[in-house]
Formats: structure tokens, sequence, C-alpha cells
């Protein structure tokens, strides 16, 4: 077994352990191998070990990959960096998910350029929940990218800006919302992290509950296990699968 597909084993495993405490199904959480600045030969060992979702922050990066991987058909590629609004027309074609959209001018930009993409592109995004939303593949799945944190967190919304972000979104026939995402600070401790996937969780009730949103992101390498017993629904891993990163060259 490479040491992808052994590491790989191992964060399933915690997934499940995790699950089990929380009394929830271990297949009600989706692993998204984070595979920033690895290379896309690694991306195709995990594959061939059976992960499906890749979480990349990097739009040239991410754009890059999904050319070099064109014949994994299973193949999804969330995008989980922030996102200018210059670089959407790049991205549209290649990603899966987006998960970090924090404005209602992006949710324009994002509408505006789909609605001008050729009907075929539904084929490019395999909709990562096709059971729950979007049978149809015609709508782009969107998380909504929460900063729960106050000052030490950088990316996101404020909480009270989400709303008008997903009516945004569900006015856009393009766009589906799936639900929240949020980075925790960084350096917190797994225990000081799990406020803010709590907050998340609770701003996700407040917001019109699961219905509306059924999935949370969070949860990382450290603080999995914590994101798990607060509630994601996706978890995304990066350094437990792939090794430490290499540092990011300057663009
Ligand atoms: C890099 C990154 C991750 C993965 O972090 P690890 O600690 O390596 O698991 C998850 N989410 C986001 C948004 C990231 O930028």
């Amino acid at each position: 077994m490479s040491v992808i597909a052994e590491n790989l084993s191992v964060v399933r495993s915690r997934i499940a352990r995790a699950a089990e405490l929380a009394g929830r199904e271990p297949s009600s959480i989706r692993l998204v191998a984070v595979s920033k600045l690895m290379p896309s030969e690694a991306i195709r060992e995990a594959y061939a070990a059976g992960q499906r979702d890749f979480g990349e922050n990097y739009v040239q990066e991410l754009v890059r990959k999904a050319e070099e991987l064109q014949d994994l058909p299973e193949l999804r590629l969330h995008l989980i960096g922030h996102l200018q609004t210059n670089k959407v027309k790049a991205v549209v074609g290649s990603v899966s998910m987006i998960q970090s959209v924090s404005s209602v001018r992006l949710v324009s930009e994002l509408e505006k350029r789909l609605s001008v993409l050729p009907k075929t592109h539904g084929t490019r995004w395999p909709a990562p929940f096709p059971s729950e939303r979007n049978a149809s593949q015609t709508r782009l799945p969107i998380l909504v990218e929460v900063n729960v944190g106050g000052e030490a967190q950088k990316s996101g919304c404020a909480p009270a800006e989400a709303n008008a972000i997903l009516e945004a979104i569900e006015g856009s026939p393009h766009l589906c919302a799936h639900g929240l995402m949020t980075v925790p600070p960084f350096d917190l401790d797994p225990q000081q992290a799990r406020p803010h996937f709590d907050r998340l969780r609770l701003l996700r009730d407040e917001l019109g509950g699961v219905g509306r949103l059924p999935e949370l992101s969070m949860g990382m390498t450290l603080d999995l296990e914590e994101a798990i017993l607060a509630g994601a629904t996706l978890v995304r891993v990066g350094t437990a699968i792939f090794g430490e990163r290499p540092r990011r060259e300057a663009p």
C-alpha cells in the first residue's frame, strides 16, 4: 500500500470513530482531501485508493490539475481558498463545488459566467451530493464561507451577511446553496477550535437548518474529531493524507 493510501485509511478510521462518538453515521461525513501544493500524481494515488473529493486553494493550480487529471471520470475538485472576482471565469468550468463564497458580488459574477458556459458543462461537475440536491447537475454547488471568529479570522463573510448571500445564490439559476463553511483562526488547538464549529452550526440552525443548508464544512487535520462532534458533514484534511506541504512559491 502506498503511504497516501495508508494515510487515507487512518483518516477514514478517525472519521468513523468520531462519527460513532457523536452517534452519527460515518457515511454522513464526506472527506475532502486537501491537495493544494501537492503534485497531480499525489491526487492520482489517492484516487486509486478510492478518494474522489479534493480541495484546492488556488484557482490556477486547480485549473491546471483539472486538465492534467481529465482522465479520472469521478474526480471532484472543490475550491476552498479565496476567490477573486477576476478569477471566476477561469474556474467555473473545472470545479465541482465552491466552498469559499463570501460576497453577493461574487455570487453575481459566478451566475454571470456560468450562464454563458455551454449547456454540456454539467457533465464536468459530478455533483457531490447527487441524491440530495442538484440531481440535474445544472447548478454549481456552493457553500457560503463565514467568519465566525471575528477579528482573528481573515476569510469569510460576517455571520450577519450570510443570509443575503444565500438569498442571492437561491435567486441564481446556475447556483445551488448547499451549506456553510468556516476556517477557524490558525494555531488554535482542537479544544479552542470547537466553539467556532459550534457557532457555525448554530448559525446554520438560525438560517433555516438542514432543510436549507444540509452541509457544514469544518475540521482539518488537527481538529476533524471536534468538527464531527459539532456536526460537520465535510471535513477538509490535507497534512494527514499528503504529509507536510512544500512552501508556496511566490506567484
Ligand atoms: C490547507 C487547508 C486545509 C487543510 O489543512 P490541514 O491542516 O493540512 O489538514 C483545510 N481547509 C482549508 C481552507 C485550507 O486552506
